[in-house]
């Protein structure tokens, strides 16, 4: 069996755009197709010649905006148990919100290794947007930009170590 790896995090943070950089080959692409229910999606994705699975969670509904919506909890809860190693996206352009102070609290209890992963720096010039997730403490913090590919590989080297 493949390890799997979960991204999770609110909408909007990037999640899926780092999920199609990850990934080469995927089971279903749901996103922009109106009316589809599936709640996970999931790719086969290569680093360094290790194989793994990636699981993108949420957002795949219209109505799926809000992250303290108790389906929106369970599909994170769910792909957590289900993963060997979860990334947790957050957003470096908003910064923190309640619901990452809320998750991360969460993911203290987790048994496997959590990646945080400050989204949308997308250079050098924007490592100043770390400074709060600093403060929160947060153990190990990648900053990256999935949409450009800056510290992409970095992270990727160190999350499959870590499986
Ligand atoms: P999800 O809801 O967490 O899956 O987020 P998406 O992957 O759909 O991305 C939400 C928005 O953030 C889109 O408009 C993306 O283009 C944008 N975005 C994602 N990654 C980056 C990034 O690295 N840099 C910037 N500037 N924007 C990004
Ligand atoms: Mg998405």
């Amino acid at each position: 069996m493949k390890p799997v790896v979960a991204i999770i995090g609110r909408p909007n943070v990037g999640k899926s755009t780092l999920f199609n950089r990850i990934v080469r080959r995927r089971e279903a692409i749901v996103d922009n197709l109106p009316g589809v229910t599936r709640d996970r999606l999931y790719g086969e994705a290569v680093w360094d010649e290790r194989p793994f699975l990636v699981v993108d969670t949420g957002g795949f509904l219209s109505g799926d905006d809000d992250p303290f919506a108790p389906h929106i909890r369970r599909q994170v809860e769910q792909a957590v148990a289900e993963s060997d190693a979860v990334v947790m996206v957050l957003d470096g352009r908003q910064g923190l919100s309640p619901f990452d102070r809320d998750l991360t609290l969460r993911l203290r209890s987790a048994d496997q290794p959590v990646f945080y992963v400050v989204n949308k720096i997308d250079g050098p010039a924007q490592e100043e947007l770390l400074h709060d997730f600093y403060a929160l403490g947060l153990e190990p913090l990648y900053s990256l930009s999935a949409e450009h590919g800056y510290g992409v590989p970095d992270f990727l080297d160190d999350l499959v170590a870590a499986l």
